[in-house]
């Protein structure tokens, strides 16, 4: 999602890790077990380490927040609806529509009102929580 700054350290690191995997290769294959091993750690480290950062992440910040009247907590309980000029609209399983809108700060989850207009509902920037979006300002 932000390709520009985020994916240059992801390829150093992806570089970083093949080229201890492939030192660990040579160890191994040349008879060094144990510097092997030890490189083979050293390499699997970071990987596992990213993925465990990802799973922890996603738990601590559902794909979507909690809907307004408390009852739909999961991703699973929203249904895609259609994709609007402000974003994708969801609807949870209360009936209750709304629009998730990707801006440059923060993502949005707005509540769609039944006249069709939108009301801030709750708000999240980058690596952050979701948290209630008082007035659609970005701060
Ligand atoms: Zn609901």
């Amino acid at each position: 999602m932000n390709g520009r700054v985020t994916l240059r350290p992801v390829v150093t690191c992806f570089l970083v890790v093949a080229c201890v995997f492939f030192a660990a290769d040579i160890a191994l294959k040349s008879g060094h077990r144990t510097l092997g091993t030890v490189l083979f750690l050293v390499a699997a480290a970071p990987v596992l380490g990213g993925c465990l950062v990802i799973i922890v992440y996603d738990a601590l910040v559902p794909a979507l927040p909690v809907c307004g009247s408390g009852r739909c907590r999961k991703f699973k309980h929203y249904t895609y609806v259609r994709e609007s000029h402000d974003g994708v609209i969801y609807r949870c399983r209360c009936g209750t529509e709304y629009v998730e809108r990707r801006d440059k700060d923060a993502v949005r989850f707005m509540e769609v009102c039944s006249d069709g207009s939108v009301r801030p509902y709750m708000k999240h920037k980058r690596w952050g929580r979701w948290t209630p979006d008082a007035a659609g300002n970005s701060d």
